[in-house]
């Protein structure tokens, strides 16, 4: 069967979803194809023995008043679940046990997550000298910046449970462009810190003088949050949104080839259709199968981004058998501890409704790029192992009750060295094929949910402004 669209999505995560969600809602036809039987890609959620576990991410961190506005009109205040205080507290394991980490400046001095030594080498962050220019790796950066302390306790492990990586491949140019240029614009972190801390004061007495309201006041505070019944309740409601018949699942798309009046032609099972704008919203090596007929450079470069496996494991315990606090949002294991989990999330101190009083409910995250082998061990082995550092680093001294294992073959994009050039092939890629768009978490700013979110959005926005400009619209030169 043959159909028509203004633009099809390819994959329902959340990065596919936010794009045709926001097309749709400018009266642009559209349709989401998604492989799986079930929207939301890594966003999944299951209720299991009475609990609910989030298999993929945990929480999302966001600020942004768009997101929450959507989440608004979506109809899903009453399942927010925001994160309380205990959040904020962040554990790093040093010597076998789990140590807070500093929540600002001035507990830097106290923390016991570095020593003295290390603590002195911090104070000389501003005589640090300057970068070899060029791209560094992230484990680089630190080091030579803050320290040996700073990169091997707080970076390593950051690196690892955050981006499934290894910190002396990430790249700074691409994962943490920021610190790159604060480092060029001041010359320090220690004086970008100060002077940002300077120029809001200087911002908030204008204000004060000028009779405005003061600008931090406007700003809405980050929430770090979940929903009731997990994170997959967002995309849900959004393809709920969309309607049954812009969403199909359980089909993959296997091929796109150049129509032959212009726009694209996608085949979807025994179906193709034709839309003006195709966008991939997909990792990359699915992106890499489905480009192959139309740039092999561009397919070549996407079969090149490095992914590790992650394993979550899902574990309860009875209150009363866990004898340390969980006051806060878990802990992270640097490689320094030779320990095989790169980190625990203490889920139920996070959203205390997720588990009645009397249990506790963690995450744990095996693999990445430190231990890929150990993410494919079979499920028995997964549960003793992670059971077994609960019971030494926190003091769990009964057996799980719940036990359950997800398994992420390409969770993470690994943002190494060369990724900002593979970008840019990419983006050179889109250019020469109007219509085609990347939507990837390994093309935006960062796999992060919210970040994947805003890519979606944002190439939503694209093929807005396209469509409004008379002179480009249903034009496809390649
Ligand atoms: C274990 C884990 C923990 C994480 N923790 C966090 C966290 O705590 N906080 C956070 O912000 N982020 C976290 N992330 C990252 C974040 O979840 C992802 O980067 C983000 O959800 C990716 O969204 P996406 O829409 O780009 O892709 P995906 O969620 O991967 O969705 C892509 C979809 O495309 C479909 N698809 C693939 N090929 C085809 C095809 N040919 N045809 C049709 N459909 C296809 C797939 O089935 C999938 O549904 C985590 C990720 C993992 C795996």
């Amino acid at each position: 069967m043959s159909s028509r669209r203004d633009v099809v999505v390819i994959g329902a995560g959340i990065a596919g979803l936010a794009c045709a969600h926001r097309l749709h809602r400018e009266g642009v036809d559209v349709e989401v194809i998604e492989g799986g039987d079930r929207v939301g890609g890594s966003l999944r959620s299951e209720r299991i023995d009475g609990h609910v576990v989030d298999l993929g991410p945990q929480t999302v961190m966001s600020r942004d008043p768009e997101l929450f506005g959507q989440l608004t009109e979506l109809g899903l205040d009453d399942a927010l679940t925001v994160a309380g205080s205990g959040g904020k507290k962040r554990f790093i394991v040093v010597d076998g046990r789990p140590v807070a980490l500093p929540g600002g400046p001035v507990s830097l001095l106290t923390t016991r997550s570095l020593t003295w030594r290390g603590k002195l080498r911090l104070l000389k962050e501003p005589l640090a000298p300057p970068g070899p220019g060029g791209d560094e790796s992230a484990d680089a950066f630190v080091r030579r910046r803050l320290g040996p302390e700073v990169a091997e306790r707080m970076l390593d492990p950051f690196v690892s449970g955050v981006h499934a990586g290894d910190p002396d491949t990430l790249s700074m140019r691409a994962a943490f462009p920021s610190l790159l240029e604060a480092e060029r614009a001041h010359g320090s972190l220690a004086r970008w810190a100060l002077d940002r801390f300077h120029e809001g004061i200087r911002q908030r007495k204008r204000a004060k003088a000028e009779g405005r309201p003061s600008p931090k006041r406007g700003r809405t505070p980050s929430r770090l949050f979940s929903f009731s019944e997990g994170l997959e309740m967002w995309p849900r409601a959004l393809a709920r949104a969309l309607g049954s018949d812009r969403v199909r699942t359980g089909t993959r798309a296997t091929m796109i080839q150049p129509g032959a009046q212009g726009g694209w032609v996608v085949g979807v099972g025994n179906d193709v259709i034709t839309a003006e704008s195709v966008v991939l919203a997909v990792p990359a090596p699915a992106a890499a199968e489905l480009v192959d007929g139309i740039s092999t450079g561009g397919a070549r470069v996407l079969r090149d981004v490095p992914y590790s496996p992650v394993t979550t494991v899902h574990l309860t315990y009875p209150r009363n058998a866990v004898p340390h606090r969980l006051d806060g949002f878990g802990m992270l294991i640097p490689s320094r501890e030779r320990r095989p989990v790169l980190g625990i999330l203490w889920i139920s101190s996070l959203f205390p409704g997720r588990a009645s009083s009397d249990v506790v409910q963690t995450t744990s995250f095996v693999g990445g790029a430190r231990f890929p082998e150990l993410a494919g061990l079979p499920e028995s082995e997964l549960v003793d192992l992670v059971h077994g550092e609960h019971a030494r680093i926190l003091g769990a001294a009964a057996e799980p009750g719940l036990r359950y294992v997800a398994r992420w073959t390409h969770a993470i994009p690994r943002m190494e060295f060369g990724h900002v050039d593979r970008l840019a092939t990419l983006e050179r890629m889109e250019r020469l094929n109007p219509g085609i768009h990347l939507a990837g978490s390994y093309a935006g700013s960062g796999p992060s949910v919210p970040a994947c979110w805003a890519r979606g959005r944002g190439v939503a926005e694209r093929i807005l402004e396209t469509r409004a400009a008379p002179t480009t619209r249903r034009e496809t030169p390649r």
